[in-house]
């Protein structure tokens, strides 16, 4: 795969680098391959031009549609809680700007993204089609209903908040398979982790955390 980063320079390279030590890596995030990824993707080109200045801040900004790119940090724990391999399968709900896709395609081998606005859906295949990614697959869809046609999954992540974990998600995910999910209250939710093994389910409380609404039949209703 051979990504294109021409609108990279070596400002924003030395703000990244800056984001991976102080934000990521002193914050306890060990996974090489999550460090090494959140180096290499220019997040600059994921915000809007507004917030062109902020994009290597420490919290999350605004993508229109009332959406956002969640904060750095958070990127890299849910990342490092999916336990990927570079044989992985995996479904991502809430594809937004795009950036975590970007994340989660330099660690697995293919990525399902499901985001149900069209034109934050839209504007994120041009984006990374653009950038050169061949292993991201996009859907216009209610992400709470999974993308059964490519399950089961390695590992599932859903980038919004839910009010329970969508049954449909936990059927999608293969035996071994890992999901993380922000679960909870309308503005306050916790950071759930579930791993499938030997039809029993595990579930890990990774910590706080704010996302928005998870909208769909088995999320938040509009
Ligand atoms: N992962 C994104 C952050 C997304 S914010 C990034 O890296 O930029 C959460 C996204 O989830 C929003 O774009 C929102 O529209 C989307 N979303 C909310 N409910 C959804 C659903 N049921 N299916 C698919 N996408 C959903």
């Amino acid at each position: 795969m051979e990504l294109e980063f021409s609108g990279d320079t070596p400002r924003f390279k030395e703000l990244r680098e800056k984001m991976v030590k102080y934000q990521i890596q002193q914050r306890g995030i060990r996974d090489p391959n999550v460090l090494q990824a959140m180096l290499f993707v220019p997040r600059h080109l994921f915000v809007p031009e507004e917030h062109l200045n902020e994009a290597y801040d420490d919290h999350p900004l605004p993508i229109g549609k009332g959406q956002t790119i969640s904060q750095p940090y958070i990127v890299a724990l849910m990342t490092e809680a999916l336990e990927l391999k570079k044989e992985d399968k995996v479904l991502e709900i809430g594809t937004g700007s795009g950036y975590q896709a970007a994340i989660l395609a330099l660690i697995a081998k293919e990525v399902y993204t499901v985001e149900r606005i069209k034109e934050l859906y839209e504007s994120a295949k041009e984006r990374l089609d653009r950038l050169g990614f061949k292993n991201i697959f996009f859907k216009l869809f209610d992400g709470t209903l999974g993308w059964e046609d490519h399950s089961p999954f390695d590992a599932i992540l859903v980038t919004a908040g839910a009010p329970s974990v969508p049954t449909p998600l936990v059927n999608q995910l293969k035996d071994g398979g890992r999901l993380v999910i922000p679960v909870g209250e309308r503005h306050n939710q916790e950071l759930i982790k579930i791993t499938k093994k030997d039809g029993l389910q595990r579930t890990q409380n990774l910590g706080g955390c704010r996302f928005v609404d998870l909208v769909g039949v088995h999320g938040w209703k509009v």
